[in-house]
């Protein structure tokens, strides 16, 4: 027996994703684990080194597509009360990498602190936010981030330098494997009404540009002029079973009930296909296939 396998009460073999997943997508991991705190996460992450099993981590799915039956290796998921607490220290928030990006832009609000209202309306949790922007340092996410606490892909507990990961390191995986478990944000100590007037604006704004809805994943392809491409290359309401092209946003995929992975993942390669028909341009998927 593994060491993985011998962490019985921390690791499900076979366990199902699909109460961690979007849109009533489903799936299974080889090992899954849903660790209560930062030392057990440890002894997971330790275990799975040692037995040279591959390990991904689940925020709210919201851009990850699962594409087999079974995803291999270890499917970490942070959404114990460890994971996912958020607190107000000054003019500081510390939120668990697994806390909904809406709980955070909220107790922000409240305490008067400023900088994160930009990203109302968009799901997901503080890592998988994190993880879509660096090291593209999109909307400035990283620019309030002031520590980021992980744990390395050994296990370790460690603390990742914002500074470096905010000029970039070009790499897609600049956190280097590790886990994120808890982000340090400092912000700007704001009036009630303006932050509120802010969160007003920047909702009425995503409402124009972007898709709102919570059936929605995306963005599909990386790059700033993508989103021009697929537009001039009609792609616009394109569809395949459940899934169909955003018409706000030719980036985002909308998800009707009942979803189908393979749907998903037929329409992206029909959308790629057709970007390169009509440019002959291969853009660059963006949106994770499990
Ligand atoms: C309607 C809508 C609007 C959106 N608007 C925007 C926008 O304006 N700008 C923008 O940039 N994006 C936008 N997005 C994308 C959005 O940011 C991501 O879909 C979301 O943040 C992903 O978070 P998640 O928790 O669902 O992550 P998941 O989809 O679960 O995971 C995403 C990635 O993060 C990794 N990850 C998750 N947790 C951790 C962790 N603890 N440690 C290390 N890695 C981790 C996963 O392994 C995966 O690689 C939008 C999406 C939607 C559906």
């Amino acid at each position: 027996m593994g060491a993985l396998e011998a962490l019985t009460g921390l690791v499900r073999k076979g366990g199902d994703l699909s109460p961690y997943l979007p849109m009533g997508l489903t799936g299974r991991a080889e090992f899954l684990a849903a660790p209560q705190s930062r030392a057990d996460l440890e002894r997971v992450m330790a275990a799975a080194k040692a037995d040279e099993i591959s390990l991904r981590v689940l925020g709210s799915g919201h851009h990850v597509i699962v594409a087999r039956e079974e995803v291999p290796g270890l499917v970490l998921v942070l959404a114990a009360e460890a994971f996912t607490k958020v607190e107000v220290r000054g003019e500081w928030i510390v939120a668990g990498a697994g806390a909904p990006l809406s709980a955070v832009i909220e107790v922000a609000a409240r305490a008067g602190l400023s900088g994160l209202e930009h990203l109302v309306g968009e799901p997901g949790t503080v890592a998988g936010a994190l993880r879509l922007r660096v090291p593209e340092g999109e909307d400035a996410l990283i620019d309030h981030v002031q520590r980021i606490r992980a744990v390395s892909a050994s296990g370790r507990s460690e603390e990742l330098d914002a500074a470096m990961l905010r000029q970039g390191n070009n790499s897609h995986d600049p956190f280097l494997g590790a886990v994120i478990v808890e982000v340090e944000f400092q912000l700007d100590v704001q009036d009630q009404e303006s932050i509120d007037q802010r969160l007003k604006r920047c909702w009425i704004e995503r409402r124009i540009k972007e898709p709102l809805r919570n059936n929605t994943v995306g963005p599909v392809f990386r790059g700033a002029d993508v989103t021009d491409l697929l537009r001039k290359s009609d792609v616009a309401r394109r569809g395949e079973g459940c899934a169909e092209v955003c018409d706000r946003n030719p980036n985002y995929i909308v998800v009707r009930s009942p979803a189908n992975a393979g749907e998903i993942i037929g329409l992206i390669e029909a959308m790629r296909l057709r970007v390169r028909e009509r440019f002959h341009v291969d853009v660059e998927r963006q949106i994770n296939i499990w």
